[in-house]
């Protein structure tokens, strides 16, 4: 699904990723974890294809399609969705009205009928369970007033929403108490867990990978994987730290 070769990219002129290479079949749920400024969100922004991230060299191959080369609305159309460490608010536009209007402009670029109203609030008020958000919530203001739980799940409600082939999910956990957690990593099971699709979790923490098992845990230093194993890893950084294992 997601070939990432030899991956370097500067911000504002200083190198951050230095030939970082990652694949991700379909089915799978790769873990990268790593210490503060390693560069784990430059990765997410970058394949998001945010601007200012300059891509110095490597390749990106997303569905046989050159990610790289594509605008960030033609990647998200594709079906890649990133999920964000702080969620912004969006003041005077309703969750409901953001989502919709996100979905069908997804739609079009795909070349698929617009969702009618009707449907729409169906698919919205289905996903809102699943993340046991009320609907009343949904529309409110986009994250305004929010508690950092609420905003994540909100953001999940929005990635059952626009159903992605890939979501990459920049600290998901972080600000999340406990039920929040447990709430977002079966959210992620349920919409993200089936053969099709592939989760890149990005996490300091392996508390988010006992609800969402990784089938891979990579540890990110100095702008690329510097290693690579099963869900153990995780517990062995999480007991050694990175310097032991990295
Ligand atoms: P992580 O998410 O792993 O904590 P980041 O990807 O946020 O790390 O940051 C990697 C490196 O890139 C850090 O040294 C950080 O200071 C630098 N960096 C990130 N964003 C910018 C920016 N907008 N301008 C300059 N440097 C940046
Ligand atoms: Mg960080
Ligand atoms: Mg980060």
């Amino acid at each position: 699904m997601l070939t990432i070769s030899d991956l370097s990219n500067e911000i504002a002129g200083k190198a951050i990723l230095k030939g970082l290479s990652l694949t991700i079949n379909p089915g799978e749920i790769h873990a990268i974890m790593g210490p503060n400024g390693a560069g784990k969100s430059t990765l997410a922004y970058t394949l998001g294809g945010r601007p200012g991230y300059d891509v110095t060299g490597g390749s990106v191959d997303f569905n046989g399609q050159d990610l790289l080369a594509m605008a960030p609305h033609e990647r998200a159309a594709a079906g890649l969705f990133l999920g964000f460490q702080y969620p912004v608010e969006i003041p005077g536009v309703s969750n409901v009205q953001f989502l919709r209007e996100a979905l069908n402009a997804q739609r079009k670029q795909r070349g698929e009928e617009p969702l009618s109203g009707g449907a729409f609030l169906k698919l919205a008020r289905e996903k809102a369970d699943l993340l046991r958000m009320d609907m009343d919530m949904l529309k409110r203001p986009v994250n305004v007033g929010f508690s950092g739980g609420e905003k994540k799940r909100a953001e999940m409600v929005q990635m059952g929403i626009l159903d992605p082939k890939l979501a990459i999910l920049d600290e998901t956990d972080s600000g999340l108490d406990i039920d929040a957690l447990r709430i977002c990593g079966e959210g992620i099971n349920a919409i993200m867990r089936r053969p099709d699709k592939a989760v890149l979790l990005i996490t300091h923490y392996q508390r988010l990978l006992d609800y969402v098992k990784p089938d891979f845990v990579h540890v990110l230093a100095g702008g690329r994987i510097v290693r690579s194993g099963g869900p153990e890893l995780a517990l062995e950084l999480e007991q050694h730290g990175y310097e032991a294992v990295a």
